[in-house]
């Protein structure tokens, strides 16, 4: 350490010369206030009366300059930003933003898109008069830098463009609602850099452009303005919890980073993108005060360039120690956040050539001030954190402004100060990317043009153009050569057990059309990461992996991907494709329409979207000319040919007129009347689930379970219910009994006076708190009884099974198995079940420590456990294969304990069946479509670590219950807008929810 400073004590002078600014002796510019600038009296006085501490802020942020043609957050706000009392909606937010605009040249306030509410979302860039001015041939030096292609790698060019350049640092606020200090901090920010006279800021200004989002999940922010409000109108009373953000989902919009599936996503990207920006920072607010959790703790993320890594400690380590030095306490940057998912909004940039930034300061969800007690481990000091945030401290929201700001503000001077080292490593880590093929590869990722599941390949290529990848088409066939596998030294023993093995095949063809996303792309990491594969060792010191371990697109959409490190496949002949053109449709003459069936999610698009076809699925696979269709083929009947035609060609299904149908048994296919239940515990789960169905434009009722309980008879309306996970481990109790209402007020979630933005497009109630209810659980069961399928998953199929409705069933969680959201094999146990219809014998499959099913023949039995060591003979005379004896009576046969797999019921023994009604007669005995893969085949993606306690088990069940059936996952199939590939084990099972027991081989039996 001492060296380090003594090398700087050196060079600092000459430093302090070169930028000529008022310099401190160590060359730095005094981060403080120009004293011949006036101030705000009046603002700077409620600024430090709202502050509860001194150390509580900085000299950046403890005044505000005054300005004779510029207004202060105060003229929107009524009060300063971090005022007790109040948060602004987004609109006022913004009604600021372009006052400052219409006031000042430095401020330039863009539109960038909408939310799935409608609402607009905006950039603020503030910067220098003389920056916005030439706004667009900066962008294009920046273009060039971030596409270096461009300029032909050419070093000698980068460095002109660099120094020439100004440099973009995007900062987003309040993503996650209940975090609210942002908006208003931002306000301040963005009159600060614009006003501000101080060298410090001014430096900020003349240097870099600052770019805002001052609301990222706008939806959210209104609700939580409203339940603010709510707040002070009922101070009291306890107040609802914020159980919708956005449309869709709360807090997991922070995990769309990878599926970019939700609005806020594509809207930050694109900005981000277009202003080439080279830092995207996102504020939050859960840890005290300010915990810059970019630096985090391992593992990172696999796939970022190590320059990047670098970059991330050198702003988080200047960060902590300007704040330190400001005496502002519980500034650290190392903590329990591991850097491997890059799911999280910020992560865009980390994905895009970019630095990602993120910031957890401490907020009081509202703008109460409120006396705040840390947990011990918040608290105590660390290694990483010698100045830890105080056991007990008056907290509020003008404190979270301030330490936000101030991190800010020293992270853009400090940025500015560097910038030709943070543009050149921008340059760098582009020309990295583009260079990937020819250093560790690979050269591209090929997906075969006769994948049978092109409209899902379709999926994520869509996924692929909305990441802004590069996709191309190959014009003709091609082969590559497949990497040499290092065959493992196998041990003596092994060796004389091994049979050998077949030679593995060296080449690889793929036909004409074939999709390639060369890796000589700038943006070729971010395709990298998404579509290789994860690993997470179950020895990694990291024991708590902060989010999902594994996302293979590949696996987790089901099509077909194939990683080439041959670089012959980039000087294949091929066309960039930048929209995927429409393809599928009817082919053929003949007066039976059929559509082979691969699981695809478009089928039950199509289903709804024919309404007055007759559509059946064939229950056995049968041939016609050259094409073997599948079990679940679709036969449509009542459509015409160019009715048909244009459906499947809007969804990418590719149809076939047959001259007759085939001669195999068939059941109808119908478009079930769907009751979709919420609880008003959480949407966080299903909001994913609802999103798939809206993306397929298959309708349903949604309605919570309180209202469920309301409906007289369920089977009249209903064919389905469907009862997505809540959060994953809700109990049966909460999802039954609610929140109590013994105590305390009704919660209510309608729009009133204060709360007019509160229900948006989803549901409403007049008090949060009930649950389903006895009486709901009932019309469940009756539900059921009388013909109906209940779809659950996750805690929802805990909750079935608990409540009895699938009898024959139990289920347990496991004791030292850590599956982290990981991609686990699966194998379909009986592929005549409609339910898995399209799919082959191995199947991906998301989990994250899934419930562990067993099935039994006898009512609430457990299995007759023999484990493996009971499969051998006990110890006694003879040999290994000897019967045993017993002296001095004659020998008797052991009988053969029933032999059934793990996923299987026993059958009873004599014993047990003997006069016992509790036996399940086979036909209503658990039908178990999927089970997990055995122990060494259980890990596809990730991280998997004593897998066996959930191996072999089952992960999808269909039990019959009375007259109808529920249908049970331990795996989670709807998640995050990535797993397609599982989506049609839901899928299927509405289309044939009346004909479940198709191909059910015990159905008739005794
Ligand atoms: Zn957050």
């Amino acid at each position: 350490m001492a060296r380090k400073s003594r090398l700087g004590f050196i060079l600092l002078p000459i430093f302090a010369l070169a930028t000529g600014s008022t310099a401190l002796a160590d060359g730095e510019t005094s981060p403080a206030r120009d004293p011949r600038q006036p101030v705000d009296e009046a603002y700077t006085a409620k600024i430090r009366k709202y502050t509860t501490a001194p150390y509580f802020s900085s000299p950046l942020v403890d005044y505000l300059p005054a300005s004779k043609t510029v207004p202060t957050p105060e003229v929107v706000l009524g009060d300063v930003a971090g005022a007790p009392g109040i948060l602004p909606y987004a609109e006022d937010v913004y009604k600021y933003m372009r006052l400052l605009e219409k006031a000042t040249p430095r401020v330039k306030v863009v539109s960038i898109g909408t939310t799935e509410e409608g609402r607009e979302m905006i950039a603020v860039a503030v910067s220098s008069e003389a920056n916005l001015k030439n706004l667009e041939q900066n962008r294009q030096r920046l273009a060039k830098l971030a596409d270096p292609r461009t300029i032909h790698l050419d070093d000698a060019e980068a460095d002109k463009l660099v120094a020439e350049s100004v440099p973009v640092y995007y900062i987003t606020g309040t993503i996650h609602s209940p975090e609210t200090g942002a908006p208003t901090a931002l306000m301040e920010l963005a009159y600060r850099l614009a006003v501000d006279e101080s060298p410090y800021v001014r430096e900020i200004r003349d240097g870099v452009i600052t770019l805002i989002t001052p609301v990222v999940e706008v939806d959210g922010r209104d609700r939580m303005v409203d339940l603010y409000k709510w707040h002070l109108a009922h101070p009291k009373d306890f107040y609802p919890p914020l159980i919708y953000w956005g449309k869709y989902v709360a807090h997991d919009n922070n995990r769309d980073a990878m599926g970019m599936t939700l609005k806020l996503t594509q809207n930050v990207l694109n900005t981000y993108l277009s202003w080439n920006a080279q830092v995207l920072h996102d504020l939050h607010e859960s840890v005290p005060y300010l915990y810059d959790n970019t630096v985090g703790d391992g593992p990172y993320n696999a796939w970022v360039d190590p320059i990047l890594v670098d970059e991330w400690q050198m702003i988080g380590a200047r960060n902590v120690a300007d704040m330190t030095r400001f005496g502002m306490p519980g500034v650290f940057t190392h903590g329990d956040f591991d850097t491997w998912s890059p799911g999280y909004l910020m992560f865009l940039a980390a994905m895009h050539n970019g630095i990602s930034r993120l910031y957890e300061t401490f907020g009081n969800g509202g703008a109460d001030t409120r006396e705040r007690t840390l947990q011990p481990d918040e608290y105590a000091r660390t290694w990483y954190r010698p100045n830890p945030p105080f056991a007990k401290a008056l907290w509020s929201q003008r404190n979270n402004n301030n330490y936000e700001q101030t991190g800010l503000l020293t992270s853009l001077h400090y940025f500015n100060e560097n910038k030709r080292l943070f543009l050149k490593n921008f340059y760098l880590k582009g020309k990295r990317s583009i260079q990937k093929p020819s250093a560790e590869g690979p050269a591209a990722y090929v997906l075969p043009a006769d994948d049978p599941r092109a409209s899902v390949q379709a999926d994520l290529l869509r996924i692929m153009l909305r990441q802004h990848v590069e996709i191309s088409r190959a014009t003709s066939a091609f082969q590559v050569a497949l990497p040499v596998k290092k065959e493992k030294k196998s041990t003596k023993a092994a060796e004389t057990e091994e049979k050998p093995k077949p030679p593995s095949p060296t080449t690889r063809d793929f036909p004409a059309g074939s999709y390639v996303i060369r890796m000589d792309q700038p943006y070729s990491r971010v395709a990298d990461a998404l579509l290789d594969y994860q690993y997470w060792s179950p020895e990694d010191p990291q024991t708590t992996p902060y989010d999902d371990t594994a996302w293979t697109f590949g696996e987790l959409f089901g099509v077909q991907v194939a990683r080439v490190t041959d670089s012959k496949v980039l000087s294949v002949p091929m066309e960039r494709v930048t929209a995927l053109s429409p393809f599928g449709g009817l082919k053929g003459e003949g007066a039976i329409f059929a559509i082979d069936n691969h699981a695809e999610p478009a089928l039950a698009s199509l289903r709804y979207r024919l309404k007055e076809a007759s559509i059946e699925a064939v229950e056995e696979p049968f041939q016609s000319g050259d094409h073997k269709f599948l079990r679940g083929t679709f036969l449509i009947r009542g459509v015409s040919r160019s009715d048909l035609d244009a459906a499947a060609k809007s969804i990418d299904l590719h149809a076939v007129a047959l001259a007759a149908a085939p001669g195999v048994k068939t059941h109808p296919v119908r478009a079930a009347r769907i009751a979709y239940v919420h609880t008003w515990i959480s949407t966080q789960s299903e909001g994913w689930w609802r999103l798939a169905l809206d993306n397929l434009q298959i309708p349903y009722d949604y309605m919570s379970t309180q209202a469920i309980a309301k409906i007289p008879d369920l089977n009249a309306k209903y064919d389905v219910i469907l009862f997505p996970p809540v959060t994953g481990n809700t109990s049966h109790n909460a999802i039954v009994q609610g929140t109590p209402t013994t105590w305390g007020n009704p919660l209510p979630w309608m729009n009133t006076p204060e709360t007019p933005n509160l229900v948006g497009k989803n549901d409403s109630t007049p008090d949060m708190r009930p649950g389903l209810g006895w009486d709901g659980l009932a019309k469940l069961q009756s539900f059921v009884r009388n013909g109906g399928v209940l779809l659950t998953a996750l805690d929802t199929s805990q909750f079935a099974i608990t409540s009895g409705l699938a009898n024959g069933v139990s289920s347990t969680n496991s004791e030292k198995m850590k599956i982290v959201g990981s991609i686990v094999g699966t194998r379909l146990v009986d592929a005549a079940s409609p339910i898995a219809y399209g799919y082959d014998e191995k199947v991906s499959a998301y989990c994250d420590d899934g419930p562990i099913f067993s099935v039994t023949s006898i009512l609430g039995a457990r299995r007759r456990h023999l484990g493996p060591e009971m499969k051998t003979r006990p110890t006694g005379r003879g040999t290994k294969d000897d019967p045993d004896f017993v002296i001095g009576r004659p020998a008797s046969e052991v009988p053969d304990e029933p032999e059934k797999e793990l996923w299987e019921a026993p059958q009873p023994t004599d014993e047990q069946s003997f006069n016992n009604p509790r036996v399940i007669p086979p036909a209503n005995r658990a039908r178990v479509i999927l089970r997990y893969a055995d122990s060494k085949d259980l890990l596809i993606s990730g991280l998997v670590e004593n897998g066996n306690e959930i191996a072999q088990h089952p992960a999808v069940l269909d039990v019959p219950s009375g007259s109808g059936h529920v249908v049970l996952f331990s795996i989670n199939p709807v998640y995050r807008g990535e797993t397609e590939n599982t989506y049609s084990l839901v899928l299927n099972t509405l289309l044939n929810f009346d004909s479940l027991n198709a191909g059910r081989k015990d159905a008739d039996q005794k």
